[in-house]
Parts: C-alpha cells; structure tokens; sequence
C-alpha cells in the first residue's frame, strides 16, 4: 500500500460505454464492415474515453484521486478479463499477439466467431438486459497476464491528466461466471483454477501500481446470488479468502475497492470484510445497510451504493443520506455511490428534446445520478450546503405521485374490481373441442413467430413515414404490399396459421409502448445490450390505458388476404416491463396488470373483427425472474397472472399461443404451464431439442412447439435435419398436441434463405406427418 486509503473518492461504480450518440458501436460496425482501419476504431475510441473522462470531471468527480472509473470497454468486460488473463479459447490460439496482446479485430473474432469457430456463449448479466461473453476455462487453460490494455488505457487517461481508477472483473465472479471448456472432466468445474488464476490479478495490481494507480476495483456481483448449493458457497467463501488474502499481500499493490452489485452480499458479507481490502462497495438499493456490527467493517471504507445503477428515477436524496447515516457508525468512513454501474442507464435526460417538461424532471439519467452521488458527498460532509438539492429531490417525488396520468381512478377501479375468474378461462379441453371445430388445423400444424425479414425497403418506410416524408396513406400502401407479400409467401409454402410479418414494429415492445398512454420514449435514450447492440427502452412512468386498438388494422388486412387463420400478434406484459423502464412507485405486478388489461381489450376487438388465433409473446418471461430464490416464487405469480389476465377475456375457440425465446426451461417450467397457453413455441433446435424430454417430463399437455429451425444464422437447415429433429420432438410429445415453427421471429433474416428454410420445414412436416 502506497498511500492512505481510508477514506474512498466519491465516485460511481461505472459509466455508459457506448457513447451518447453510439459513437463506439458505431466505430466497431464500420470496423467490422471493413469501412474503418483498427487504428481510426481506436482513435474513436479514445477520443470517446477521452470526452467520458471530461464529462465526469465536470459533473463534479475529480481528476486526481481515482474517482473517475477507467472502465471503458470495446465489447464486454468479462471478455476483456479473460484476454487480459489469456483466457482465450484454443480455437481463437491464433489472435493472440507475441507479447499476450489481442487486436481489436481478434477481439472482435473471439466475440463474434469466424466460419466454424463459434464466439463465446453469450447470456444475462445478473438481473439486467445486459449480455456478456462466457470464458471457457478448462483444467489446462494456461493462466498468464498477456493483454495489458486495462494498464494502458490507465496510461492514456494519466497523460491526459486524469488519475482514474481501473475496474476489472474480479476473480472471484470472473471464474464463477465461466464454463468448463469442452472436453473437461466430469465434475471439473472453472473455480477449481483459482489457485492459477490469482497470481495473474496479482501481477495485473503489480503493474497498474507502478503505472500510478492508487486504487484498483474489482468487481464481484458472482457473490450476490444466493441460488447456490450450500456446497458451492462453502467453495466460494474458501475462494474470496484465499483471493483476498493474496491479492492483499501483493508488494506496493493499489487501495482495493471490492464491489458487490445487483443484490445483498448476504452471507459474503462478512467473509470478504475479514479480508484485508480496503474498501467495499455494497448495494443498498437491492440490498440493505447491515443491521448490526460486520466485524472487520469498521476498518474499512464502504462506498454505500444508494443511488440506483438500475433505473432512470430521480433519487429521493433524503431518503439515500439516511441510508449512508445508518451505515456510518459500521464503517471506518463512507462514501457515497451508486449501486451498480451506471452501465444500464441512457447518457443524458438533457438531451432528449422530445421529452415533456414535467416528465424529465422526474428522471435520472447516467449524468444526472453522476450529480445526486456528487450532491450526496457534499451532504454526508455537511447536510446544510446540500439541504436545497436534498429537499428538491424528495419534492420531485411526491410531485410525481401527484402529477396527472400516474394515476387514472378508471384505472385503479377496474383493477380492483377483478376476480379471480378474470385470469381464469374454461378447462382445455373444451377450448380444445371450440378451437378443432373452427380451426380444423391438420395434424402437426405448421406456423412462424411473427415477423418475417425486415427489408431495406421496411426501414425505410416507417422511418420517412416517422420523419414526415411519406404520407399515411404512402405507409399504410407500403405496409400493406409487404403484407401481402408474406400472406403469400405462406400460402405457396403451405402454412396452416399465418402471420402478418410484423412489417410496421421497429421493435415488439416500443410499438405498444407508443401506442398506449403511461409511456414515454426517448431520442437518444440508448442502452447497451451487448457489444455493439444498443436497445432504447420505452419509459413506463404512469398508469396504463389503451386510448385505441393497436394491432386490429394490420392483422384484419392479412386475414382478408386468406382464407386461412391468422394469428393476431402481441407482446405480453412481463416482455413490455423487461424492456421498458419501469415506474417504481408501485409494485411491478400492478404495473403488470394494467398492461394486461389494455392487452385483454386488444384481444377482445381483434377477436371482434374475426381474428380467431392470436400470439402473446413472452419472451422476457424467464429474464425478469429474480435472482434470489426467496423472490422467485412471487415473481412467477404476478407474472403468469398477468399474462393470464391479459388472454382469459378470449373466447373458448380462440386459440391463445405464446412464445418464449430460449431453450433452458428448467425453473420455470411450471409457470409456462401456468400460462394456460393452447399453443406455446420454444426455442429448441440451437439446443438440438434438449428440452423436449424436459417437457414430456413436466407432463406439458397443451399445444407445443419446440422450434426445428435456428433463425440466429443465415444458414438453411435441410429438410432430413429438420426431420431429424421433429422426430425426435415426436417420440416424446403426442401428436395431437406438437406444433411445428422456427425458433424464433425472421425479422434478422434476408427472405432468400428464409424461403428455403420455410420450404424445407414444411417438406419434412409433410413426411413426418406421413409416417404417424
Ligand atoms: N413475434 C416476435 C417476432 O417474431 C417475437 C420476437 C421474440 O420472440 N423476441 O419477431
Ligand atoms: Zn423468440
């Protein structure tokens, strides 16, 4: 230890990566698209760091005292810690450098796979819609410190003038986070390397020491989750001992700033305040100020994480400063935070022209929360100077409780008039008897998610429609020659349910979002999902009402292009909260079910104008279940609620379908099959239906539709490989109740391969239907 570290900078676990105006995504894809060299990439991205560290100058975090993060990354952090470590795949051996170093393009290679070399797997951050890389780490993975970038871009910021504070993923969480490489013994699991990999973390302190750095953070979210086997979090407290007692005992190391985001430290808590480190970062918002003395916290500093990293709500301050006065007498000194990184927040509510007045008083963007950590440290060394700013923020609260539109009496009434009938629809087997008589759908029926390939062509029109440039009627005519082409296209393929092809969604939640009222959306609002993906959540800020139908126009005018069904297409409420930000002044299932009656009301018109399928999606259903096992259990029952409060207003003879996006069933299996769906598609053939024996096993005994064609690839499955795979759907579900579609939506598709993907479904549906 090279300086006094007990008292910790004012500083914010991490900040947007992308830029306020995707600066990095954007110089990535030209990079990617061979448009731009490495070095104009890198140059963006310096320049991008380069303004990153400025703004958050000005907004009050200092230059010199490791208050600013250095935690910028090209693509994810996890993946730059398994480069940094040499953690690279054999596959990928060769994008490695002399020295350890990987380029941006073999970085890329490693994050986006090349020909048969996959990338690495790619999945959820802890409760977010962040995405990252998975490490593969086996029993010979060589450990070595061989991409320094986290020390050189230390570097660049101190030649610009600013000591910053590099971040890393610990090592903990990084190998918690990994899976075993193909080929590992039975039983071999990535944590067992611990041994090989923290000498590596200690050679990275070592030299971020003597590049300058007086405080390094590590950040160890993989301790908050307590879906762990009592097994395993005995492993995991021998693990964060052994790591800290090492990584504390390095020469001339770095202050350590350990942090915890995304939950309560739980039973880690006091494990990791019996190491040496000087600083914790712990997660009020999710979690709690401990209720009695952790021993070994009084010697540390602890940044209390009380402004949310999570949402876009303007913080009650007064509230916050409680949180940090409770924690004080626990800790040697603390400082105020936020409680994730600021990573899942938009850049800026100033720079969302469109916004209305009253609504962006309200909200916290990334720079605005920047300023509530700088305004909480101010009031933690002297209450009076910020007494204004903490009374300001406390009056935005109670203002928005109040304002018009959050909350509707018409609103309020109808959802406390509901029953338990409400959410309940007639047994499945006289929906079954309705449905067959209208219906008269063949055995194995054969149908898609929804949307088909979003063409040039599409973009462009919604987007001159959205700017002015096309008249209602030019885009309604555009739209409409699209839905022809794809009513068409079914019926030459031979479809037995059809769909409209989705032509006018930019994205399945925004659509409903600026149709309904409650919801706002933004201009500039981006958020990354993963590497160069960024998505612009719609805000959820007051009740919701359906002020006129949303989806009836489009889905009658396919219906009148064909004698056969047509499913009406909607998203269901658990998907619109996931991928919306969300108000927070009343549980997630209120705001749950308010959405699912506007949806019943779709439902009933459409059902009205002779639509008799219709599809609700839910492919957020699993995303949104919380991390700890102790909230599940209500989570799954506000959320199949809803849905079912949305779908149990339809008729006995129209058939509900829903779909979920992903193949790993297992913990929520009994909600799916409490949705009460006719039909359900699955994600199935990535996973080479893997999860057909799980459904046969749960005893799923409505319609199901393992999908036989991985629309994440351009590639074209041919009509034995799709047999292959309905055969095996065959021997464990009936046939009365399997359903044969795609994985998922083709909006990502080109029609060439789509068309013969199509084909080769309904010609292999067709000789398996022929040998029942
Ligand atoms: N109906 C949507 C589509 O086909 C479903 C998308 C999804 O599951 N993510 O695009
Ligand atoms: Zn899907």
């Amino acid at each position: 230890m090279t300086h006094d570290a007990t008292q910790l900078p004012t500083t914010i676990l991490g900040y947007p990566r992308i830029g306020p105006r995707r600066e990095l995504k954007k110089a990535l894809e030209a990079l990617w698209a061979g448009r731009a060299t490495q070095e104009e990439t890198e140059a963006a991205a310096v320049e991008l760091r380069a303004r990153t560290r400025r703004r958050l100058n000005a907004l009050g975090l200092r230059a010199h005292d490791a208050s600013i993060p250095s935690a910028a990354s090209y693509y994810d952090q996890v993946l730059d810690a398994a480069v940094a470590v040499g953690a690279v795949p054999p596959r990928f051996a060769d994008v490695v450098g002399q020295d350890g170093r990987v380029d941006l393009v073999g970085y890329s290679t490693i994050a986006r796979g090349r020909g048969e070399d996959a990338p690495l797997e790619m999945t959820k951050w802890f409760d977010t819609n962040y995405h990252y890389l998975v490490p593969e780490i086996g029993p010979d993975t060589q450990f070595r410190f061989a991409d320094d970038r986290a020390v050189r871009e230390f570097r660049e910021a101190l030649e610009d003038g600013f000591l910053t504070r590099p971040v890393l993923v610990g090592p903990v969480t990084f190998l918690l986070l990994s899976k075993p490489a193909d080929g590992s013994p039975e039983g071999f699991s990535p944590l067992q390397r611990l041994a090989d990999l923290v000498p590596v973390y200690a050679q990275i302190l070592r030299a971020l020491a003597e590049a300058g750095a007086t405080w390094v953070q590590l950040d160890e979210p993989g301790l908050v989750s307590d879906t762990l086997t009592a097994a395993d979090a005995k492993a995991i407290h021998a693990a964060v001992q052994e790591t800290y007692a090492a990584l504390t005992a390095v020469e001339g190391r770095p202050a350590l700033l350990v942090a915890a985001p995304y939950g309560d430290l739980g039973e880690f808590l006091p494990t990791l305040a019996a190491t040496d480190v000087e600083a914790l970062a712990l997660d009020l918002v999710k979690g709690a100020v401990p209720s009695a003395p952790v021993a070994g916290l009084e010697t540390k500093a602890v940044l209390g994480g009380v402004i949310d990293g999570h949402n876009i709500w303007r913080t009650d301050l007064v509230q916050a400063l409680g949180k940090l006065e409770a924690l004080r007498p626990l800790a040697a000194s603390v400082a105020a935070g936020t409680s994730t990184s600021l990573l899942h927040v938009p850049h800026d509510v100033e720079d969302e022209p469109n916004l209305p007045a009253q609504l962006k008083g309200w909200l916290a963007f990334a720079d605005q929360k920047v300023a509530e950590v700088v305004t909480l440290a101010a009031a933690l060394e002297d209450p009076a100077t910020a007494a204004d700013a903490l009374e300001a923020s406390a009056r935005a609260r109670r203002e928005r409780l109040e304002a018009p539109g959050v909350v509707r009496p018409e609103v309020r009434e109808r959802l406390a008039g509901l029953t338990p009938a409400d959410a309940r629809r007639s047994d499945y087997d006289v929906r079954r008897a309705a449905q067959d008589a209208v219906l008269a759908l063949p055995p194995l029926p054969t149908t898609t998610i929804g949307s088909f390939p979003q063409t040039g062509e599409i973009r462009r029109a919604r987007a001159a429609w959205a700017k002015g440039e096309l008249s209602d009627a030019d885009y309604v005519a555009a739209m409409r020659a699209e839905i022809d082409r794809v009513v068409a296209l079914q019926e030459e393929l031979g479809l037995d349910v059809l769909v409209h092809g989705e032509p006018e969604r930019n994205d399945m939640v925004q659509y409903f979002a600026e149709l309904l009222d409650g919801f706002a959306v933004t201009q500039n609002g981006w958020v990354q999902s993963y590497g160069s993906r960024c998505v612009r959540p719609p805000i959820l800020w007051g009740d919701v009402t359906r002020p006129a139908p949303m989806t009836v126009e489009w889905a009658t005018y396919a219906a009148s292009r064909s004698a056969k069904p047509v499913k009406g297409m909607l998203t269901g409420p658990v998907t619109i909260l996931a991928w919306s930000f969300v108000r927070d002044d009343q549980p997630l299932g209120d705001t749950a079910r308010q959405v699912a009656l506007a949806l019943r009301d779709e439902i009933a018109d459409l059902e009205a104008a002779g639509i008799g399928v219709v599809q609700v999606d839910e492919p957020a259903l699993r995303e949104l279940l919380p991390l700890k096992a102790v909230d599940q259990k209500a989570y799954l029952d506000w959320s199949v609620e809803s849905f079912r409060l949305a779908t149990a207003g339809a008729a006995d003879a129209t058939q509900i379908h829903t779909h979920l996006c992903y193949s790993e069933f297992g913990e929520v299996i009994g909600a799916i099959d409490g949705l009460d769906a006719d039909v359900t598609s699955i994600e199935a053939a990535r996973s080479r239906m893997e999860v057909v024996p799980q459904i046969a096993q749960a005893g799923f005994s409505r319609g199901i539709g393992p999908g036989v064609y991985d629309i994440h690839s351009p590639r074209v499955p041919s009509a034995e490989e799709i047999e292959e795979l309905l055969n095996i759907a065959v021997g464990s579900i009936s046939p009365r109740h399997l359903w044969v579609n795609p994985d998922c939506g083709l909006k990502t598709r080109g029609y060439a391969e789509t068309e013969a993907s199509l084909r080769n479904l309904l010609a292999a549906t067709r000789a398996v239907r022929g040998s029942l």
